[in-house]
């Protein structure tokens, strides 16, 4: 059928079987390449791929690989194989139960609703949740295999930078790079502003060859735990972006670092600023990220955000915490431009940046246009 002469439920519908049909033959796929592997070996199925798929090495191994653990995983295998969760939610799946201790049905379950995004952090924490060692062992491989090189691109001829760290390392990287960006941003020019990359690519250059210059503000890690006070110990450590860390970790990095206790009590005064500032304090920026963990439009990182007032601060929003969420550049431009609009969604008790309804939702009309700007919003 022609999707033009779709109307756009018939399209989304149709797009919905696509991804049933891609799972079940990744399903199918991962069978065939476990039968050949078994009979053949790996080396031979590995040539298959190559000969008959065009596929690349990588992605021979990869597909080997994937197979090779997911015939170890029959719940997943059966969840993807009938079309319930998504090909790339089954290879995480298969990774991390090659990492170690996997809780298979939890995660099977998780896979069927939650998007990649989310689901790789579910990934972590579970894999966390399981590890004997809360974490520590991860955590240690991690480190161990930390990796960066640099080398000239024979395709383009420019220079490349690439690095694997574990994820305190670079939370830590991460924070000081947002740090130098936003400096970088005060300095510009508004009506001459450099792309986001650009900033990146500027901040991480002058880092490294002016390292006289130093680190901007703003560079204390952000790392959260809960109390648990019936047992009086610290919970549920983790990164601003949620990944969690083993509690000992926690523990050196207090003793390492100027460590902000933050105790967050959504009624006290010091979290609801009402008309008296515009702008966040530290504590509540700190409260935004421990709450939104990162832009809730897009994922990006909780250090390239800010607090954005959902009832805009011009119509008489206040400076309250249920009035303000983290979000990124972009989507703020989403917001106050293009009509984006911040919900919260209390099945999953977090807020998220919608577009502007559909204004032809059933007419199959196959140019999307966006509303006019709102001249309120505007004003
Ligand atoms: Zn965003």
């Amino acid at each position: 059928m022609d999707p033009a002469g779709m109307s756009s439920a018939q399209r989304r519908a149709a797009l919905v079987s696509v991804g049933r049909a891609e799972a079940r033959l990744a399903g199918w796929k991962a069978h065939l390449i476990n039968a050949e592997r078994e009979q053949c070996g790996e080396k031979m199925v590995e040539q298959v791929l190559r000969n008959e798929l065009q596929s690349s090495r990588r992605e021979a191994s990869r597909d080997v690989k994937t197979s090779t653990q997911l015939a170890e995983l029959p719940t997943a295998s059966a969840a993807l194989e009938t079309g319930l969760i998504p090909a790339g939610h089954a290879r995480l799946i298969a990774r991390a139960a090659s990492d170690g201790p996997i809780d298979e049905a939890l995660l099977t379950e998780a896979a069927q609703r939650q998007n990649y995004d989310q689901f790789t952090k579910t990934v972590r924490r579970n894999q966390q949740d399981m590890s004997e060692d809360d974490g520590q062992s991860i955590l240690a491989r991690q480190q161990e295999n930390r990796t960066a090189r640099t080398f000239l691109s024979r395709e383009t001829g420019k220079f490349l930078m690439s690095g694997e760290y574990d994820p305190i390392t670079g939370a830590r990287i991460d924070t000081v790079l947002a740090s130098k960006e936003r400096e970088l941003w005060n300095a510009e020019d508004p009506k001459k502003r450099r792309t986001p990359q650009q900033r990146m690519a500027d901040a991480l250059a002058e880092l490294i060859l002016e390292p006289e210059k130093g680190k901007a503000k703003g560079t204390a890690l952000m790392v959260i735990a809960e109390y648990d006070v019936i047992n009086q110990e610290l919970v549920n450590a983790r990164l601003a972006d949620g990944t969690p860390i083993p509690t000992a970790e926690l523990i050196r990095l207090a003793c390492d670092a100027d460590l902000l206790p933050g105790v967050f009590r959504a009624a006290t005064q010091e979290m609801n600023l009402g008309r008296k500032r515009r702008t966040a304090s530290d504590a509540q920026r700190a409260a935004l990220v421990y709450r939104d963990e990162e832009c809730i439009g897009c994922g990006a990182s909780a250090n390239r955000s800010f607090a954005h007032h959902v009832r805009f601060w011009r119509n008489g929003g206040p400076t309250d915490m249920p009035n303000l969420v983290l979000v990124c550049n972009k989507c703020h431009h989403n917001i106050h431009d293009d009509g984006w609009e911040v919900h919260h969604d209390s099945a999953e008790n977090r807020f998220k940046v919608e577009p502007p309804p559909d204004p032809f939702p059933e007419t199959g009309v196959d140019t999307y246009r966006p509303p006019q700007r709102n001249p309120v919003l505007l004003s």
